[in-house]
């Protein structure tokens, strides 16, 4: 099949694939998400195969407001009304326990539906006009990096999908932030750009974070309980290393200078122009006159004081190195405070937690 590529005045025709089962890729904040009819068996096994994803993985169901959650839940609780009303349209999603009418193949064969609102005019729009609860995973091919731009979407799917809606670049470039409400406290599941501190507040109480976000590995016995998230994700191809400091006080000196190390030791005989270093524009005057003397490619994510500008860029750029044919990425590491958790977790996994403490 050939993919179209739509735009804003084509969201009519997207919505009238989307009612007939087939598959249009779709813009949030976050990611860009691979969009069928949440309610259609059918269309939820199409993204499996088109995603190439294990099927026991489940997919977000998006709305448009949140009264249409009501159908597709056994009930609201308060808690998560709450939630709604503070950060809906916004990148969080809530898991709750199903209805009858959401089928177990849109769950991966659970008893409960994440569910969420994205904060993006044109999709609003796309689901309003389908008049149905769109299912979507992000819309990359499974274990390559979210991706962020349609060309993303394009460069995995294509020939897969019916159509892309193209809205530019997203804005917050990581997933949304998961928070289970079907238990007995909220579990984060997930981190975003939604973080523990914005929903502390609204709570009232601290949410249980999932033991594998705080680095319990699945062979000590952890399953994490967003399937997802055990999956090898967001990886490039090559080889990536964290370089990580808990010390603030001169932590990118520290860092710079182990991560030069790295290259004169271990790293010594690889193709310099096969490696890539992550860094912050605060910290690329450290590596440019070695990266210009040696050929190493230097990649800047972003500020460090502003997280929201590295989790915009990250995916792109381990894109960048996939197409530029890097084999060996070293990156520094970051702080976990805010929405440098939601940061920091898809890094470690980038880097398939390897880390090297400084
Ligand atoms: P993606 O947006 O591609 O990361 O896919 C949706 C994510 O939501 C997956 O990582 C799932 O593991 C997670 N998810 C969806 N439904 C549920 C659920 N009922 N319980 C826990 N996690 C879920
Ligand atoms: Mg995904």
């Amino acid at each position: 099949m050939e993919t179209r590529i739509f735009s804003k005045k084509d969201i009519e025709e997207a919505a009238q694939i989307l009612k007939a089962g087939g598959l249009v890729a779709f813009p949030t904040e976050t990611v860009y998400g691979l969009g069928g009819n949440g309610l259609d068996k059918e269309a939820a096994r199409k993204i499996y195969a088109a995603k190439g994803r294990p099927s026991d993985n489940p997919l977000i169901l998006h709305v448009s407001k949140m009264e249409e959650v009501y159908p597709l839940v056994e009930s609201v609780p308060e808690k998560a009304k709450l939630l709604m009303e503070s950060f809906w349209p916004g990148p969080l999603t809530l898991i709750l326990k199903k209805s009858k009418i959401v089928p177990l193949e849109s769950t991966g064969g659970l008893d409960t539906v994440a569910l969420r609102c994205p904060d993006n005019g044109v999709t609003l729009e796309l689901i309003e006009r389908a008049g149905l609860p769109v299912a979507g995973p992000s819309a990359n091919l499974s274990g390559s990096p979210s991706p962020t731009e349609a060309s993303h979407v394009y460069h995995d799917l294509s020939g897969r999908i019916e159509g892309i809606l193209d809205d530019g670049a997203v804005g917050i470039g990581v997933e949304s932030t998961i928070l289970d409400m079907s238990t007995d406290r909220p579990t984060l599941l997930r981190p975003g750009a939604i973080t523990l501190e914005d929903l502390t507040e609204v709570l009232g109480e601290k949410p249980e974070i999932d033991p594998t976000l705080l680095g319990k590995k699945m062979e000590d016995g952890f399953i994490p309980k967003a399937p997802g998230m055990k999956y090898r994700h967001y990886a490039p191809k090559a080889e990536m290393i964290l370089f990580c400091s808990s010390e603030e006080k001169e932590h990118e000196y520290k860092v710079s200078k182990r991560i030069a190390e790295y290259l004169e030791e271990e790293g010594r005989g690889f193709p310099r122009e096969k490696i890539a270093i992550l860094c912050a524009e605060e910290t690329k005057h450290f590596y440019q006159e070695m990266a210009e003397k040696e050929g190493i490619i230097l990649k800047v994510l972003g500020r460090r004081d502003e997280p929201l500008s590295m989790t915009h860029n990250l995916f792109r750029i381990l894109r960048e190195c996939d197409e530029g044919g890097i084999e060996l990425i070293l990156s520094e590491g970051y702080s976990e405070e805010g929405i440098g958790f939601a940061l920091m977790n898809r890094m470690k996994k980038a880097a398939g937690q390897k880390i090297i403490a400084v």
